[in-house]
């Protein structure tokens, strides 16, 4: 009978699982097939790489991962039966409250499907997503079937998913490699996912790197007007984070001593302000490179300076703009601010550049001005007059 089968089927050294690849790299299957006898480790992969998506992208501890159960995500959708909303729900746990308070995070589309991959790779009947795979044979000797493993098993899996990542790159001659750390492999830790996005977070949420839109629509996501992570404490952190960025910028500022001085309505209040910051954050021209310590300066002596794009902020509520009486009366509400008119306003150099770029973008779109509508064309031709005069009267003279 052996012998007959193997001339019906033909012999091969491996036992392809008789399913079809749909997962596409760059327009190609990204395996050819998965074998019978790598399925238990695929699933760890499988269910590792879900966890990074929901670590890295929601903020979320490990424990607090840890608790996710099937259902745990739901959407709120428009009239069109679009979702525009992702509802994570799992429990927080911050401070001494050793059972966790329930929580609700809001994430993006992409936490939400590494959310359905597990609810597939788990049977019906287990509710933790991040209880062992079936195939887990630690799984089946336990007596306590829906045992979550610790932080140190996903740390285990993360190595191995670095190591299988690696090892595709080499065999599929691909670039996007882990790249090594001191010359190792990197040994990531649970921990360090939510410290990294609340970093990327704080600064550079403009940036060049690939992900800035995405940081920016993070944050705007969980913080600017939606009440997720609150119980969590991670608005805290990306705060902490924020203020830490801008102690070093306004440090390292206030150090440079051939930098130009700001202009505009609050120029001198902000040259002031940084001297004084410099008095604590700035010894013999270098600026205080331990972290723990500027933390401290920037909490004791913050000079409530905010850089932005168009404007140095020298925030001092009474003047600000910007701010409403529901709004928080220690900070500016940069998103909404008005720099042409605010009293608050200080510009660097570089704001200067951005606001003379603006002006030239306005020259642009006026230039084609006949196809705008005239209320559009209107108000496009106020705000260049308003631009151009500002700049006129806060460009210092060239020096000669
Ligand atoms: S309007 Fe702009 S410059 Fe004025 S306080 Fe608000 S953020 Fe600062």
């Amino acid at each position: 009978m052996i012998a007959e089968a193997a001339r019906d089927l033909g012999v091969d050294t491996d036992c392809p699982l008789t399913h079809s690849v749909q997962g596409q790299l760059e327009g190609r299957p990204w395996l050819q097939y998965i074998s019978y006898y790598e399925a238990g480790r695929m699933e760890r992969l499988l269910q590792v790489s879900c966890w990074v998506v929901v670590a890295y992208l929601s903020g979320m501890r490990d424990s607090e991962i840890k608790h996710l159960r099937r259902g745990c995500v739901s959407v709120q959708r428009d009239p069109d039966g679009h979702v525009y909303r992702y509802r994570l729900h799992s429990v927080a746990f911050k401070g001494e409250e050793a059972h966790g308070v329930a929580a609700t995070w809001i994430v993006t589309a992409p936490v939400a499907r590494a959310v359905t991959v597990l609810e597939r790779l788990q049977p019906d009947e287990e509710p933790y997503l991040f209880a062992k795979p079936p195939s887990s044979p630690s799984r089946r000797q336990r007596q306590d079937p829906h045992h979550v493993p610790g932080s140190s098993t996903t740390i285990k899996d993360m190595t191995a998913l670095i190591t299988w990542i690696n090892a595709y790159c080499l065999a599929h001659d691909r670039p996007d490699m882990v790249t090594a750390d001191k010359g190792r492999q990197p040994r990531l830790t649970t921990r360090q996912f939510r410290r990294t996005l609340a970093w990327f977070i704080a600064r550079r949420p403009g940036g060049t790197i690939a992900g800035a839109l995405q940081y920016r629509h993070q944050r705007i996501q969980m913080f600017e007007g939606y009440a997720g992570t609150s119980s969590s404490g991670f608005r805290d952190e990306v705060e902490a984070e924020q203020a830490l960025a801008r102690g070093q910028y306004l440090a390292e500022m206030s150090a440079d001593s051939d930098r130009t001085a700001l202009t505009g309505p609050a120029g001198a209040e902000a040259e002031a302000r940084l001297a004084e910051f410099a008095r604590h954050a700035v010894f013999e021209g270098q600026v205080v490179s331990d972290e723990v310590r500027l933390r401290r300066i920037v909490a004791r002596h913050d000079p409530h300076l905010h850089p932005g794009m168009f404007v140095t902020c020298v925030y001092q509520a009474e003047r600000a703009l910007c701010r409403t009486s529901s709004g928080p009366a220690e900070t500016p509400a940069m998103a909404d601010c008005q720099p042409l008119a605010c009293r608050n306003a200080a510009l660097t150099p570089a704001n200067l550049q951005a606001l003379a770029s603006h002006l030239a973008d306005l020259d642009n779109t006026l230039a084609d001005g006949d196809r705008l509508a005239p209320y559009i064309r209107h108000r496009l031709e106020e705000q260049r007059r308003e631009t151009a005069a500002f700049l006129t009267r806060h460009t210092p003279e060239p020096t000669p």
